[in-house]
């Protein structure tokens, strides 16, 4: 008997848990030909969840609970997640089944089609704020133009992945793993799966500006050094903007063309511009070191305080 999988990150989602877990009950005892096994990680939540998949977890072996010492991020709940799978096809998706897990079904014949990463592809997102629709289409534009792998448009972390490429992800060295770039990057046979994506059937989103920026950043930065090439460029720029402004000045000098004493406004703009030209290029460099300092730190990616069915 195949098994299936269900990794699912949890942050604070004590109004949604119980709805979600009943959907999801509902949908894998329909499918009497897999076994299965659902693994919530609790990242750091500071409301009922934890005590809510304890309950769960006491009539329901199924039910696996990792729980972290404190909030670590979504990433780093997956990247947990992933590592105690124990079947043969794993299915990631959010807690606030904006990803109906009805979908499966659908999502696991292509699985046994022989596809080996089955990513879901939003054709439209419901109930979300024009604000995040932007800033989502800002995000896929930007890093798709900077990366080097070709990240699908309107993908998040809701995949059904076989076996094989989970065990890929799991041996790559790197601390801060940026899944949906991963699991492009690994290459296997890819399917997109089309879908609608749902509104959020209870609480708040737990991705604040601040944590989509850091993710966008993580993004863009593991999986490119466009940046890096870029603060070249606009020192070329500026080298070349130097040396002309250098010829002006002189030409004047020799030629008095101008009052060299007025020439207070040049002076300003150079200085003004080369600097902040400077200070980007520094921020971009320092965003690499830090991520280098981050990894070269070797901490681990999160701390995992209680663990419940699962040895
Ligand atoms: N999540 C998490 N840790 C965090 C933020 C979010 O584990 O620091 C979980 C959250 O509980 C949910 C999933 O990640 O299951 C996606 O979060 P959310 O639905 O809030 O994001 P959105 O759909 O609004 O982008
Ligand atoms: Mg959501």
């Amino acid at each position: 008997m195949k098994k299936i999988s269900i990794v699912i990150p949890v942050y604070n989602e004590e109004e949604v848990l119980k709805i979600s877990y009943t959907r999801i009950k509902e949908v894998m005892n329909t499918l009497e030909k897999y076994d299965y096994e659902i693994i919530w990680i609790n990242d750091g939540s500071k409301d009922k969840t934890f005590d809510i998949l304890q309950e769960i977890a006491k009539e329901d072996e199924k039910t696996k609970v990792l729980s972290f010492s404190r909030n670590f991020g979504h990433q780093a709940a997956v990247t947990a997640g992933i590592k105690y799978v124990t079947g043969d096809a794993i299915i990631i998706m959010d807690a606030d089944l904006q990803d109906p897990p009805e979908l499966l079904p659908e999502m696991l014949v292509l699985w046994e089609e022989g596809n080996e990463v089955i990513y879901g592809q939003r054709k439209s997102r419901k109930g979300e704020s024009a604000f995040k629709l932007l800033t989502a289409k800002m995000f896929y534009n930007t890093l798709n133009a900077l990366s080097d792998v070709d990240i699908p448009k309107d993908t998040g972390d809701f995949r059904l992945v076989d076996r094989k490429v989970i065990d890929v992800i799991n041996s790559l060295p790197e601390h801060n793993k940026f899944l949906r770039g991963l699991f492009s990057w690994v290459g296997f046979k890819q399917k997109a799966y089309f879908y609608e994506r749902q509104e959020r059937q209870a609480g708040k989103t737990k991705y604040p500006f601040k944590k989509m920026w850091r993710l966008a950043s993580d993004g863009i930065i593991s999986f490119s050094t466009k940046p890096l090439k870029i603060v070249g460029g606009l020192g070329i720029l500026t080298i070349i903007l130097s040396i002309a402004i250098l010829i002006y000045s002189l030409l004047s000098y020799l030629w008095h063309l101008n009052n060299l004493t007025a020439g207070w406004t040049s002076i300003m703009v150079a200085i003004t511009l080369f600097s902040g030209v400077q200070l980007l290029s520094i921020w971009i460099i320092s965003e690499y070191i830090a991520r280098i300092y981050d990894e070269t730190r070797n901490r681990p990616q999160y701390i995992i305080d209680k663990k419940i069915n699962i040895i």
